[in-house]
């Protein structure tokens, strides 16, 4: 089985591998838009108190178990999930097939300076990878005017690092204005990047 249900949210049993070479790639050569949540354990534990997140979680193309407890509470129910799929490894992976497929990548979140360095240790890494822009994360939550000049841009990649539950709201909210792409939570992945 490809999905299995932890807390009703149903998580992907592929290696990390297979995610990406089986679902993610195919989908962003076909220009299918995506929704991607990466959940640790935090997260499926504020789906139990917040039904809106929770049918958020739900709805997305993909959700990820990203740590260790998940991957433990599927042993527990005697549906062992293949491996641990990071978010950041995640990240990194279609950083470089966007580097190598000349796909364009958008940086939204983080502090301002963070933000500035995740995407110069982003092009670090990864020389020819386009972007397509980015912005830090600190803008009140209804403004719909970042979230046009994100879709404006038209990127094939869109990392979204608002901490959650922000960040998936924000994909769930705003997805609907972009003509394709792969949106992900990435949570604390920039200040991750940037050191
Ligand atoms: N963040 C943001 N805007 C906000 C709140 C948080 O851009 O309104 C950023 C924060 O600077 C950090 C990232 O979201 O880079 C993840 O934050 P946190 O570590 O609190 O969340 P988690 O990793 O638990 O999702």
């Amino acid at each position: 089985n490809e999905r299995i249900a932890i807390m009703d949210i149903p998580f992907i049993n592929l290696t990390r591998k297979e995610f990406l070479e089986n679902h993610l790639y195919p989908r962003l050569m076909d220009n299918e838009k995506t929704f991607v949540v990466t959940a640790n354990p935090e997260i499926v534990m504020r789906t139990r108190e917040d039904e809106e997140y929770k049918k958020i979680v739900q709805s997305a193309d993909f959700v990820v178990p990203d740590g260790a407890g998940i991957v433990l509470a599927s042993k527990y129910i005697k549906q062992p999930i293949k491996e641990r799929v990071a978010g950041f490894d995640i990240m990194l992976d279609l950083l470089e097939f966007a580097e190598k497929k000349g796909l364009s990548c958008y940086f939204l979140g983080a502090k301002e300076e963070v933000n500035k360095k995740a995407v110069e240790e982003a092009v670090k890494k990864f020389p020819n990878v386009k972007i397509a822009g980015r912005h830090h994360g600190y803008f009140d939550a209804g403004d719909t005017r970042i979230a046009e000049q994100v879709a404006k841009t038209n990127p094939d990649l869109v990392f979204v690092a608002l901490g959650f539950p922000r960040q998936e709201k924000w994909i769930k909210e705003n997805m609907h204005r972009f003509e394709k792409g792969l949106f992900m939570g990435v949570g604390g992945s920039f200040d991750v990047l940037s050191g």
